[in-house]
């Protein structure tokens, strides 16, 4: 998911959330919300969708309007359904509350147990609903004091942008797993955003990232920051690297285009393919290709055109739907890739379902050999902190070898970048600082393994 916030007493606090969502439309495409006050209404639209589809008609707007916080989804929890959109909104006892997560918990259904058990209704089936009922229910006297008594609850991946009648509140969960930082326009409005691209659409300038146990509370008086938990091991997700981010974002502190060209390089280096030409899987295998040729002196060339009017297939949450999508989203240039030894970089290999369809398509084209880089090791192990890699089952990687992978996808040969390779390509971060738990299975929170099925998480 995707999540954004902006403050203003000048700017138009929804049209900037508007592009924001825009930009980080990547992160999901499931649904999308915005939510505005005027310092004392405050008001939600939501719908299925892409952002331009839901606000197709108009983009919500009051008069006086202060505050705005917005939301793109991406379901791992919860099903794709209307009630499942966000911002969530709720009336409590000490005002108005809207709130968007990006990030699984892990310990959301005990939670969520408890507080049915003593009566709480929950509208959603997604995890992000304990949040506003912890926070409604806090006996804490301020409103930072019930959000931070509410944080020191929840286990798992959050990132929140909440808006109160006054504030605008980010948080990012102690390990650090998705990314969020802070920006201001020249005008002096505070934006919140999932990745920096979201800044630069509303001609904000990059402030800071929000560190890992953080919360920040903008209001007419600035921003204040609240550490509520600094001291426990972080954990970034490297797939935000990999794949999930886009490329012109800088996440704390490592630029994500730099990350993925570096792991083409590495790739080239460990694979020592020889080809006539260097391919990628468009879009989110190109950054990697163009840093494979870089480093093999392999010329890299459209073999493979994207049809621009589909989102990610992936993203489509079932395998029906998600099968019928290679096709109509890719599609091979005979004249680059006939008699060729091709080498065709990816991000990573899930359930196989593109891969062994890709090379297909590239034998058809008459490609003479496909040998297939992928710039993330085997991915062997669910994710429980909010990519939806969650069952293990469906991971091609955790039941077959590499060999029997290759095999399966039919390409006549087949790399992984290695680990350590992997870690070399984020320089700017402290590798140990991250997550590769679907990789090593080395989960930096104790319960995470527990299943997140989709029952009612
Ligand atoms: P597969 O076909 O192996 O199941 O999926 C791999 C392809 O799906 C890659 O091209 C990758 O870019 C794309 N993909 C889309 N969404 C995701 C996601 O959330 N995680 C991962 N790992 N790959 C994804
Ligand atoms: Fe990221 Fe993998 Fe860790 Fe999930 S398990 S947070 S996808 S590194
Ligand atoms: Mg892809």
């Amino acid at each position: 998911c995707g999540v954004y916030g902006v403050f203003s007493r000048t700017e138009d606090v929804s049209g900037l959330t508007y592009l924001g969502l825009y930009a980080l439309q990547h992160r999901g495409q499931e649904s999308a919300g915005i939510a505005i006050t005027d310092g004392a209404w405050m008001d939600v639209t939501r719908g299925m969708g892409l952002v331009n589809e839901v606000f197709r008609h108009q983009v919500p707007h009051m008069e006086n309007q202060c505050i705005a916080i917005g939301h793109v989804r991406y379901s791992t929890t919860g099903s794709s359904l209307l009630c499942n959109t966000q911002p969530l909104m709720v009336n409590y006892s000490g005002g108005k509350i809207a709130l968007a997560h990006n990030g699984n918990l892990t310990n959301a259904a005990e939670i969520r147990h408890e507080l049915e058990e003593q009566g709480t209704i929950f509208q959603t089936s997604i995890d992000s609903e304990v949040f506003v009922n912890l926070i409604a229910r806090s006996r804490a006297e301020t409103v930072e004091e019930k959000i931070i008594e509410s944080l020191k609850k929840i286990r798992g991946a959050y990132c929140l942008a909440i808006m109160t009648e006054d504030k605008l509140i980010g948080a990012r969960d102690p390990q650090g797993f998705r990314p969020l930082c802070l920006g201001k326009t020249e005008e002096g409005s505070y934006i919140l955003s999932s990745e920096s691209c979201g800044l630069d659409v509303a001609g904000a300038e990059f402030v800071r990232d929000i560190a890992p146990g953080e919360m920040v509370v903008i209001d007419d008086s600035g921003v204040k920051s609240y550490p509520f938990a600094m001291n426990e091991k972080k954990a970034s997700c490297i797939f935000e690297y990999i794949y999930f981010a886009r490329p012109d974002s800088v996440i704390d502190g490592q630029s994500v285009h730099d990350a993925r060209f570096m792991m083409g390089r590495v790739l080239a280096r460990e694979a020592k393919f020889k080809g006539d030409i260097v391919i990628s899987v468009p879009d989110s295998g190109t950054t990697a290709a163009t840093g494979y040729a870089y480093e093999s002196g392999i010329p890299f060339v459209e073999g493979l055109i994207k049809n621009r009017y589909i989102g990610r297939t992936f993203i489509q949450p079932t395998q029906k739907k998600r099968d019928t999508s290679v096709k109509l989203k890719l599609n091979a240039i005979r004249s680059v890739v006939a008699g060729k030894s091709v080498i065709m970089v990816d991000d990573s290999i899930v359930r196989g379902t593109t891969s062994g369809k890709i090379v297909n398509m590239l034998k058809q084209a008459g490609a003479k050999e496909v040998h297939m880089c992928i710039s993330s090791p085997p991915i062997g192990y669910p994710c429980y902190y909010g990519i939806d890699t969650s069952v293990r089952k469906e991971l091609i990687a955790a039941t077959k070898s590499v060999e029997e992978i290759r095999e399966f996808i039919g390409a006549d040969s087949l790399h992984f970048i290695s680990l350590e390779g992997l870690k070399s390509c984020v320089s700017e971060v402290n590798a140990d600082d991250m997550c590769y738990a679907c990789f090593n299975s080395a989960y930096p929170i104790a319960d995470g393994e527990k299943p997140a099925g989709d029952s009612k998480y």
